[in-house]
């Protein structure tokens, strides 16, 4: 039977809840123990596909094609597992499933009620993934903070879990924030214990407290969360902010959270081998010399928004040894004038996903200034669609090519829906999620950052395709479809010939890349884009640190 970690957060959101359990899965995984991970989500939209990302940040895609919260792919990123459509859970999911239930009259007639129906429902998916999972630890964050009014149910869930599984079987962790107070120049407890309180009040005692903090935490602090908040003196764990999310395993680690974790569920564990971690976060803490990508998008105020894509580039440049010098340019702005000072000292530009018509035209120059500078592109979905437009533009001397997406009457619809989805566009659900085959062409750029495999499964969360009658017209002015659906009927990655290296992919690369094994194709556009030189700027000179 699987344990449970629970982890809750207080005080404020954003402290990194995500971040810590990904590393307490890093830290069972580092001793062997298998693990599986869950997030709950409060709010009542049955999966984040519909919000926009200023809203949510990025919409995370699994294997299985569940659009899902960020915090999977942390999960992914620090676990190295897949997960799929059962690692994320809604209020939304929860709600319509019980009133399904209900129109089915699977209740007899009953009064449906939070207490029993909903939170029943809501064990029943932790079970659902222990079950398939077979994890010996299933690890599950409840989003939002303890008080939100939607997060009742699902706190509710966690606390009889004690009882369904029993105590031994379950641990309660909650992530505080310490705010640091500049007049009195101390770090406040106050918030956590009040946190604390509004736990225990809907019976949940916390089992550790890990406490978030931009200041090293003073002995004084940890013995006043201990004693007021009734929990272990070493299970008052500090988490002071550090510089970068991949360390973060390593100082729950020190601060003896595994061990902890270990004896209060009674694991059966082997000595914790952080080796690669700790070699990874070397590396990463080293300086190296820079490479400059501008990430050409619509919702770049929001960094969160391309959280996976930043993520896949940093492992990229770390292959390499490179640091990743991220330039975040505005699509709007491009469009307003021919200014392009933000893409000067690029090495390389990348165009991620994205929906709607709003800063289309300053990706589509973007593209062209790729193309005609021989700057190295990645164009990730709808960068591939903005590659595929420009180049097409600049084929037919026209500028009226488009995606159907843009411009539903335009004369060369390069990119469209494909006949089969426009009859079933009436039905809905005309989406392309989650990972599909890809045959690639041998010799291309893309197979030989694949090297040279010639079937992938790549994840897929869009819904217009390449246009097929444009093939023949797009191939002889030098465009590759270097990688297919196995019938053939889908283009999934195009590329250009006449240039270093320009490559858009109908899929989302940045979603599978790990730390330790980057993407292929990002991994290959960081090593070409490492070696252009921009005008004015000095060769590489020897590096030292
Ligand atoms: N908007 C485009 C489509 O729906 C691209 C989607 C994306 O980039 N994820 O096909």
């Amino acid at each position: 039977m699987s344990k449970y970690i629970f982890v809750t957060g207080g005080v404020v959101s954003s402290v990194g809840k995500g971040i810590t359990v990904a590393s307490i899965g890093t830290l069972l995984k580092s001793r062997q123990i298998s693990v599986s991970v869950q997030k709950l989500d409060p709010y009542l939209n049955v999966d984040p596909g519909t919000m926009s990302p200023y809203q949510h940040g990025e919409v995370f895609v699994t294997q299985d094609g569940a659009e899902t919260d960020l915090d999977l792919g942390n999960y992914e990123r620090f676990i190295d597992v897949n997960l799929t459509a059962d690692s994320n859970v809604t209020s939304g999911q929860i709600y319509s499933a019980v009133i399904a239930k209900e129109r089915r009259g699977d209740f007899l007639g009953g009064t449906i009620q939070v207490v029993p129906h909903v939170t029943t429902e809501i064990k029943q998916r932790f079970e659902k993934l222990a079950q398939k999972s077979q994890a010996e630890v299933i690890i599950i964050e409840v989003g939002g903070t303890v008080g939100d009014i939607e997060g009742q149910p699902f706190l509710e869930a966690i606390r009889q879990m004690r009882n369904d599984v029993g105590r031994d079987n379950v641990l309660y962790v909650h992530v505080t924030l310490l705010p640091y107070l500049n007049s009195t120049q101390e770090l406040k407890t106050k918030p956590t214990q009040h946190s604390v309180n509004e736990l225990r009040r809907i019976g949940i005692q916390p089992d550790v407290i890990i406490c978030r903090s931009d200041y090293p935490i003073p002995e004084e602090a940890k013995n006043k969360i201990s004693l007021f908040c009734d929990v272990d003196r070493e299970a008052v764990i500090p988490l002071p902010t550090v510089s970068t999310i991949y360390e973060v395993p390593l100082i729950l680690e020190e601060e003896g959270l595994g061990q902890l974790i270990v004896e209060k569920l009674s694991l059966e564990a082997h000595h914790p081998d952080l080796s690669q971690w700790q070699e990874l976060v070397s590396r990463l803490k080293a300086p190296h010399e820079p490479v400059n990508i501008a990430l050409v998008g619509k919702y770049v105020e929001l960094k969160d928004a391309y959280f996976s894509v930043r993520e896949a580039l940093r492992h990229a440049g770390l292959y390499h040894n490179r640091d990743i010098n991220l330039l975040w340019v505005q699509s709007e702005d491009l469009e307003r004038d021919d200014n392009y000072a933000q893409l000067d000292s690029a090495q390389g530009i990348i165009v991620p996903g994205g929906f709607g018509v709003r800063g289309i035209e300053g990706m589509i120059k973007t593209a062209s200034y790729a193309r005609n500078n021989e700057i190295p592109y990645l164009g990730l979905c709808l960068g591939m669609h903005v590659m595929v437009i420009e180049f097409a533009r600049h084929t037919l001397g026209s500028t009226a090519s488009n995606s159907t997406e843009f411009d539903a009457s335009t004369p060369y619809p390069v990119i469209d829906l494909l006949p089969e989805q426009k009859e079933m566009e009436n039905k809905g659900g005309t989406m392309r999620l989650g990972n599909y085959p890809c045959q690639l062409v041998d010799g291309s750029r893309a197979a030989n950052a694949y090297y040279g495999q010639s079937l992938v499964h790549e994840r897929h969360r869009h819904r217009l395709e390449f246009n097929n009658e444009f093939r023949p017209l797009l191939e002889k002015a030098g465009m590759v479809y270097s990688g297919l659906s196995p019938d053939g009927k889908l283009v999934e990655v195009c590329e250009l010939t006449n240039h270093p290296w320009m490559v858009g992919c109908q899929f989302h690369p940045e979603f599978s890349s790990r730390p330790t094994r980057p993407h292929p194709l990002f991994r290959d556009f960081i090593g070409v884009a490492k070696d252009i030189l921009r005008e004015g700027a000095q060769p590489p000179l020897p590096f030292s640190p």
